[in-house]
């Protein structure tokens, strides 16, 4: 099989080839290499490649495989790790130049299990600064390109991510999600995302962006591979407090079954004004779809969206200003060449380290945490949350799951929102809420607009209930051909 075949199967399609003996592991991991080499100079989806450790993993496969050993579901099959994941001997960036020369002396949780399941991790994804982002512009190399028109954005923050396995660079990707960072970049790019439950999956060695809101999740060009990665990354970590300790599901056995019964919740806030007619065209058609599958839908409604944005730029900015404390020249990275005394030294090194976007959030986020200003901001926002959680918890007493746009436009050109902070942030209207919910959310490929670009679908599930999410996400994708369509770079 020509390698360009080889590429554009699933993960669980390339597995079952390993398995069958009719790929080598090796062979797989350097298809995709070879695929990255023709087309990442176009899209920028990869800050580095890590070659060497992803053809050592392939061996080990490969001579499992041989020796008629049984090797584990994701085993061999390549994977990008968004850039703010550790992993052992790689540049571990943030796509920030405060990290530029960083390298990890450690493993993420979620970088662990990845080895103890031979999966061969081929490099580090571009994306936005800090995962502050919603096009990928923000990020200091290069922005990264969406794979349907190398003109438009590929979403953020994890861009990189999500064009990678869009492209067929890797089947398989990891992303982070603390606003809607996995689910708008799958939106853009026509593939699956897939944030969890928050405490799903460990965070240890994710480089923080806001703590409270931050989860790592898959992409996938089909609902089954994010179900395997999603049960091969997830579980309780004791090095993560907020990791949760509950048995994790065989989700990729319970999306199988059918939904005959589901009650499906539309958003009815989400689909009036400012959605494009094209992505609401999409949505009411995936609506008919679920009611032919059995599902049986009711209008619901989240009064309180309105605050989501508003409430998240005040919590998201405060911790990142918190976090992002750390980089100070003094403990990793960059740092001034010419300080005459430590005050300067950090506020030269953060100043030269820290992009536009990324200052913009450490200055609000202090802004918001200072003496005299942290009750009517921070404390507020905190309340506002807690009744966005009461109105999330009201309406899934009437629906098990609600569907609306991952966004309500498809993919913008690169450039046209840099200059407008506040329009860029209203990207994430969709997604933002789960966030502040600590609920699991994700984004399904669900049509087309007038010009050949990727509309996604949302669907939203009670905490913890990410099984019948991607059963409601399952049923509709074999019920549909978007998926199949693979962008043509
Ligand atoms: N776009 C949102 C932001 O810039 C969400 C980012 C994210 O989920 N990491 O904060």
């Amino acid at each position: 099989m020509s390698y360009k075949d080889l590429i554009k199967k699933t993960a669980f399609e390339q597995h079952k080839m390993l398995v069958n003996k009719e790929v080598s592991s090796v062979e797989l991991v350097n298809a995709h290499f070879e695929r990255i080499e023709e087309v990442d100079g176009k899209l920028g989806a990869f800050n580095s490649l890590t070659r060497d450790a992803a053809i050592e993993t392939a061996k080990k496969v490969d001579n499992k495989i041989k020796n008629g050993e049984d090797i584990p579901v994701l085993a061999g099959v390549p994977l990008a790790l968004k850039d703010n994941m550790n992993m052992i001997g790689s540049y571990t960036t943030a796509s920030s130049k405060i990290l530029s020369n960083f390298v990890s002396p450690y493993d993420a949780t979620v970088t662990k299990k990845l080895k103890e399941n031979l999966v061969p991790i081929v490099g580090k994804a571009n994306m936005d600064e800090f995962a502050m982002g919603s096009s990928n512009e923000n990020s200091s190399t290069k922005p990264v390109h969406n794979p349907w028109d190398l003109n438009k954005v590929p979403g953020g923050s994890s861009g990189g991510s999500a064009a990678a396995v869009a492209a067929c660079e890797v089947p398989l990707s990891l992303g982070s999600d603390t606003g809607g960072s996995i689910r708008l970049p799958a939106s853009f790019c026509g593939i699956v995302g897939v944030k969890p439950t928050y405490g799903r999956v460990s965070r240890y060695g994710l480089i923080a962006f806001a703590s409270s809101l931050d989860q790592i999740g898959p992409f996938s060009r089909s609902v089954e591979d994010s179900a395997l990665l999603l049960e091969t990354i997830s579980g309780h970590d004791p090095k993560d407090s907020t990791s949760l300790n509950i048995e994790v599901p065989k989700y990729s056995e319970l999306i199988k079954k059918e939904i005959k019964g589901l009650k499906v919740g539309v958003i009815t806030e989400l689909l009036s004004d400012g959605v494009s007619p094209e992505v609401k065209s999409s949505i009411e058609n995936a609506i008919q779809k679920y009611k032919e599958l059995g599902a049986e839908i009711v209008e619901v409604s989240l009064p309180l969206l309105k605050y989501s944005i508003g409430v998240y730029y005040i919590i998201a900015t405060a911790e990142a200003s918190s976090n992002l404390a750390r980089f100070d020249g003094v403990r990793y990275g960059h740092r001034t060449k010419d300080a005459k005394n430590l005050i300067e030294m950090y506020c030269k090194t953060r100043a030269e380290g820290f992009g536009d976007e990324v200052k913009r959030r450490i200055m609000l986020g202090t802004y918001a945490l200072s003496s005299g200003y942290y009750d009517a901001y921070y404390k507020k926002a905190q309340q506002v949350r807690h009744l966005i959680k009461n109105d999330f918890d009201k309406v899934f007493a009437q629906a098990d799951v609600i569907i609306c746009p991952t966004c309500p436009y498809t993919a913008f050109e690169i450039g046209s929102k840099v200059q407008d902070p506040l329009s860029m942030y209203l990207t994430d209207i969709g997604t933002i809420t789960a966030n502040l919910g600590g609920i699991p959310g994700m984004s399904i490929p669900c049509g087309f607009d007038n010009d050949g670009m990727p509309i996604g679908l949302e669907i939203l599930a009670p905490a913890l209930k990410e099984d019948i999410m991607m059963r409601a996400a399952y049923n509709f994708e074999q019920a549909t051909d978007f998926h199949k369509k693979i962008a043509n770079i």
